[in-house]
């Protein structure tokens, strides 16, 4: 297939390209209020959690943020707090138990018939909730020959019939290493489907450009890509743009979210972003329950208005917008359903 060339949509003489938008972004929560025209003392002290995991943000996501607003719904999502260092019960440093399901550098194989590659420890974005906040990079950070073993593993295991890139965020790699890996991964022939799980083009939609459509559409392997959205004020016409590109190349378009407490706990707003999804081209596929990860517990909904939630979007929307609701459990053979009383579904 021929990749598509994406219009830009700036009139500037220069577009920053993806690595720019990356190297510019900001890492000081003080600048981003400033840029957002808050007052800084509307901040709670923030200092301990901006040192243990510093905020880092792209300027083609701040551009979405409300101005004044301390409570947008995408600040929330970056802005260290002071919660974060508070201790809450059930909520530790590796809530789904992948330290156990590490059988060598670089692969977490948890479920049947796929595993998972550490593609790269780097994010575009530093997601306050991110539930492998804490997960030890350093030991499954691997340069290009140091790929081998990762590679025998799964070329030695036949039930492995997909391929998971993460990360951090797989497309924080550059293209090259990224056409390189694919290539070693169509080599194995059981191996028949490629998922990626980003955030990254919804990030900086620029991600998704010609060298980048190159390796996603030279590959045998089918290829899936799961956004991971929670807000439909996340999408913008540049996200929109990028996300059909990918469809028309053949890429299949998931959405995977995360229920934020502030963020997207209201009916109204997931189903806006149910709507926004399938007008981008991208299918509500997971809502999940947040995972019980240390300095997150400000963002937990609890089951019951998990519940509501769910029977009102159901009312309000037509079945296959509506996201399956699911949570992550240490040691599970797969994600479990949310199991609320049964409720049509049409
Ligand atoms: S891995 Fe995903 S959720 Fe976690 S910080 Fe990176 S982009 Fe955000």
């Amino acid at each position: 297939m021929t990749a598509d060339i994406i219009p830009h949509t700036s009139t500037d003489a220069h577009q920053p390209c993806w690595q720019e938008e990356l190297a510019t972004a900001i890492r000081d929560p003080a600048a981003l209020l400033k840029l957002l025209e808050i007052d800084p003392t509307q901040l709670d002290s923030s200092t301990a959690a901006q040192q243990a995991w510093s905020i880092r943000v792209p300027l083609p996501y701040v551009q979405r943020m409300g101005k004044g607003d301390i409570n947008d719904p995408l600040l929330k999502q970056v802005l260290p707090l002071g919660a974060e260092m508070l201790s809450a019960p059930g909520f530790s440093s590796d809530p789904l138990g992948e330290e156990d399901a590490n059988p060598v550098p670089g692969v977490v194989h948890k479920y049947h018939g796929r595993a998972l590659l550490i593609i790269s420890p780097a994010c575009a974005i530093h997601c306050r909730y991110c539930f492998r906040r804490h997960f030890p990079y350093e030991n499954n950070t691997l340069g290009k020959g140091e790929w081998q073993a990762a590679l025998n593993y799964l070329a030695n295991d036949e039930s492995i019939s997909e391929v998971i890139y993460s990360g951090g965020d797989p497309l924080a790699a550059n293209d090259n290493f990224l056409l390189w890996m694919t290539e070693q991964i169509a080599a194995i022939p059981h191996i028949k489907r490629l998922r990626i799980h980003t955030r990254l083009p919804l990030v900086i939609p620029s991600r998704i450009d010609q060298s980048c459509l190159h390796w996603l559409t030279a590959t045998r392997l089918k290829v899936v890509m799961v956004w991971h959205i929670n807000h439909p004020n996340e999408i913008d016409h540049a996200v929109t743009q990028a996300a059909q590109t990918l469809k028309r190349q053949g890429i299949e378009l998931l959405n995977q979210s995360v229920l934020l407490k502030q963020v997207n706990d209201s009916t109204q707003t997931l189903a806006a972003l149910s709507e926004q999804l399938f007008e981008a081209g991208i299918l509500p596929y997971y809502i999940h329950r947040l995972d019980k990860v240390a300095g997150a517990a400000h963002f937990n909904v609890s089951d019951e208005r998990i519940q509501q939630l769910q029977q009102e979007l159901l009312a309000l929307l037509p079945g296959y917008l509506v996201p399956r609701f699911v949570c992550e459990q240490a040691g599970a053979r797969t994600k479990l359903a949310l199991s609320f009383p049964k409720t049509d579904i049409a």
